[in-house]
């Protein structure tokens, strides 16, 4: 079935699915890893391993007892080589494990398949398995099957949209690991007891469709939805009402219209956890982008080095000029190739010097187009007007935390404004002002 409603604004982005029909290779073990103990949102693990120490595969390197919190595993076997902070991205200090790997792999006695009569106790398992939403937000998947009692769930949506230019990782999973996807899917029906389940793929992905629709077209209670490709449809709020008609109210969560979102990668890999007990210690990622001599998909160890991803793929056929972890739209620019893979960790593109140019910003000409794009009817030009001037109050009045830094805005602006950058900035300037007791 095709999808009944189409969320205001958004961006008709290039596809640029030049992946799509790379199959995913399995990449070996580094020489290290480099284990971050924040790969989620919540409370920041602590290492609970000190340097020297051996690990196996799949034992436990990080841990609070914070509820928003996620385990961090070792997807090595090997020695612990040092345990210090590291400068990531955004300027962000993380403590963090190396390990020097022995390649022999193995695995941790506490890597078991497990049991559970209850949902309480499928919960704690969900939790232990160290599993975040892998669409990218790095939610902990256990809060997010968790929601309170006067807030009663009937829909289930998985999500399997990947709007973003370039990412291929989850379709590529579909075509790999759809009895997976499916086994998960009727593990969450049972425990959170959901009335329908519906599968979300844009309409750019027909043979995700076709394989997961064949699959499941005895079953009532799921159903796959083709969505239209507009970028951005794979965001929760707008892949919620594509589907279902109901709007998550700024502020609130999907639970409060009775939904919960999960990528198609957390069913597939609930259902490989309950068969093996291995905790989340790899993931698939897309390399691609015009520096990148072999675009592919690859399997990798979560902490492996980009540069060691990058060099498997072939490396480098230009000089790369920028490197982003996640798609054009949303991702992160690197300053290192020493940065690891993450959890939710989905793509890595790297482009030469013509496609990573930033051209220059011009005065805004309140042309509107910002605000036609902008799928969360905000106003991206007031915003970035007011994070410039510093008017702290009224971004609160022109809502910026409701602004899911989708890209859209800049995307379309024709002064070239950094409209998204601005807007993180304004965040972060709010999130430090409430510290230190402000608004
Ligand atoms: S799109 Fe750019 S130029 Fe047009 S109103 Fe928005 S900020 Fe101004
Ligand atoms: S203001 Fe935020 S939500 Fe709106 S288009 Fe820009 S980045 Fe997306």
């Amino acid at each position: 079935m095709s999808m009944r409603n189409m969320f205001k604004g958004g961006v008709a982005v290039p596809h640029y699915k030049n992946t799509a029909g790379c199959s995913t290779v399995k990449m070996g073990v580094p020489e290290k890893v480099v284990i971050p103990m924040v790969q989620h949102i919540g409370a920041p693990c602590e290492p609970v391993v000190k340097k020297g120490d051996n690990v196996k595969v799949g034992q436990v390197i990080g841990s609070s007892d914070k509820y928003v919190s996620s385990p961090i595993h070792s997807s090595v076997s090997g020695v612990v080589s040092d345990i210090s902070p590291r400068l990531y991205p955004g300027g962000v200090s993380v403590m963090t494990v190396e390990i020097k790997t022995d390649g022999k792999q193995e695995i941790h006695e506490s890597v078991t398949p497990p049991k559970y009569s209850s949902k309480k106790e499928f919960l704690e398992i969900i939790r232990q398995s160290g599993l975040v939403g892998l669409g990218g937000a790095g939610f902990p998947a256990h809060v997010k099957l968790s929601p309170p009692p006067d807030k009663p769930v009937d829909t289930l949506i998985i999500n399997g949209a990947e709007c973003e230019p370039f990412i291929t990782s989850d379709y590529r999973h579909i075509i790999e690991n759809s009895d997976s996807i499916i086994d998960g899917i009727k593990m969450l029906i049972d425990v959170l007891e959901v009335k329908h389940v519906w599968i979300g793929i844009e309409d750019n992905k027909p043979e995700a469709i076709k394989l997961l629709s064949g699959i499941t077209d005895e079953d009532s209670t799921i159903d796959v939805v083709k969505l239209k490709s507009r970028y951005p449809q794979g965001a929760e709020k707008m892949l919620i009402y594509s589907i279902t008609g109901r709007k998550v109210p700024p502020g609130k969560l999907p639970a409060d219209v009775g939904v919960i979102v999960m990528n198609v990668n957390s069913v597939s890999f609930i259902s490989q956890h309950m068969k093996t007990g291995m905790p989340l210690i790899k993931k698939i990622v897309t390399v691609d982008g015009s520096a990148v001599k072999n675009p592919s998909n690859v399997e990798v160890l979560i902490g492996t080095p980009l540069e060691d991803v990058f060099n498997f793929t072939g490396g480098f056929k230009s000089e790369p000029r920028k490197v982003l972890m996640g798609g054009p739209m949303m991702g992160i620019a690197q300053f290192s190739l020493q940065a690891p893979v993450l959890k939710h960790t989905n793509a890595l593109l790297a482009f030469d010097e013509a496609d990573a140019k930033v051209p220059p910003e011009s005065p805004c000409i309140r042309c509107g187009k910002c605000v036609s794009a902008c799928p969360m009817n905000l106003l991206p030009l007031s915003l970035n007007f007011n994070v410039l001037k510093g008017n702290m109050d009224e971004l609160h009045n022109l809502h910026i935390n409701d602004c899911i830094e989708c890209g859209s805005c800049s995307y379309v602006c024709p002064s070239k404004r950094h409209l998204v950058q601005s807007i993180r900035l304004g965040k972060a300037q709010l999130r430090q002002a409430a510290a230190k007791g402000g608004k």
